[in-house]
């Protein structure tokens, strides 16, 4: 028999949080768990190749993320840093630990040795039994811009420093993923994505960890061409981000900051968008009509993702609404 496939698309933070769960909920069932990730946060930085999605994915699978302070590894140290800043570099924004130094390292020899990122995160990854397969959704370049005024003059920012270093308070007017047209989801995402039995939309900040996924060529069209049923897990709870700053880049682009705006805004897949299902939760039920009428069919459950078993709750139900039977049977 066939393995069953399940393929996640992934942020970094609420993204990986939400793999394990999936990782956990498969773990005896040998299934072919992928993992696609955002790359919309990449950036060269201090001469390195920084993908702070993937890292955040990966660490979180092998974990050896820094769950308490929500990123990074854990027993992690700054002393190189503390080095750079001593010479006077303007890095100190960013922060890089000691160990996330040696990722950032390793894949940027790689990738300047010519490996593509899709090889480069396999060979990464490798160092750890993650339970999936993590997948950047391209090989290409595509970093998320962000128009802004500095010093009174307009500006195109890339978004790690208008997100890190500005901590998201200048204001702007709107995300570009200038080279996404040019860019490709890339062959094993594309596979992932259109031989999954279930593709699930991880609750990861829909503006700036799925719609820059969204925008490089190929990758609506392998959620629309794909055969599995597609499941969204809100990531936004009573009219909050949990975690994270969803709300501010909702409002951004005007989508309002609720379970069901983020729900409608992603859209029915049988009307061009991405989606068959949604979780929403509980406090969020009444959204489930109005989902209905633009075709997507919702449930609530509790989508606090509080720890291992919580996570993995969440996840069962989002598998379970994958195998939903559409209210109205089809005519005979
Ligand atoms: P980032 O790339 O590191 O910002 O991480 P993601 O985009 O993957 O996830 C960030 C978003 O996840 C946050 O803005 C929240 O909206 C959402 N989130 C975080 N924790 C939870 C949780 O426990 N439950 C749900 N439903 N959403 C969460
Ligand atoms: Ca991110």
């Amino acid at each position: 028999m066939r393995r069953q496939r399940v393929t996640v698309l992934a942020g970094g933070v609420g993204g990986g949080r939400f793999a394990c769960g999936v990782r956990d909920l498969f773990a005896d069932q040998d299934a072919d768990l992928r993992i696609v990730v955002n790359t919309g946060d990449d950036m060269w930085f201090a001469g390195l190749r920084v993908c702070p999605d993937l890292d955040s994915v990966m660490y979180a699978l092998a974990g050896v993320n820094d769950s308490e302070r929500g990123w990074g590894r854990a027993g992690e140290s700054e002393r190189v840093s503390a080095e750079m800043a001593a010479f006077g570099m303007d890095t100190s924004w960013f922060t890089l630990g000691d160990l996330d130094l040696g990722t950032h390292i390793a894949r940027s020899a790689l990738l300047r040795s010519g490996t593509t990122l899709t090889e480069a995160t396999q060979r990464l990854s490798r160092r750890w039994e993650l339970g999936a397969t993590v997948l950047p959704v391209t090989d290409a370049e595509v970093p998320t811009l962000v128009d802004v005024e500095l010093d009174g003059h307009p500006a195109r920012i890339h978004f790690e420093e208008w997100w890190v270093r500005h901590r998201a308070a200048i204001p702007t007017n709107g995300f570009v993923f200038e080279d996404a047209a040019a860019a490709g989801i890339s062959a094993a995402a594309a596979e992932a994505i259109r031989d999954a039995d279930i593709v699930l939309i991880a609750p990861s900040n829909p503006i700036v960890s799925i719609a820059p996924m969204l925008a490089i060529p190929g990758v609506r069209e392998s959620i629309g061409a794909s055969r599995g049923r597609v499941i969204g897990v809100a990531p936004i709870i009573g009219g909050h981000a949990v975690r994270g700053m969803a709300e501010q880049c909702c409002a951004v682009v005007g989508v309002p900051a609720t379970a069901q705006g983020v729900g409608l805004y992603y859209g029915a897949r049988s009307a061009g968008g991405i989606l068959d299902g949604w979780m929403v939760d509980t406090v969020d039920a009444d959204a489930i009509g109005p989902l209905a009428m633009g075709g997507i069919h919702a449930r609530s459950v509790p989508l606090w993702m509080r720890d291992a078993t919580t996570t993995r709750a969440l996840a069962a139900a989002a598998v379970e609404l994958a195998s939903f039977r559409p209210l109205v049977e089809p005519a005979r």
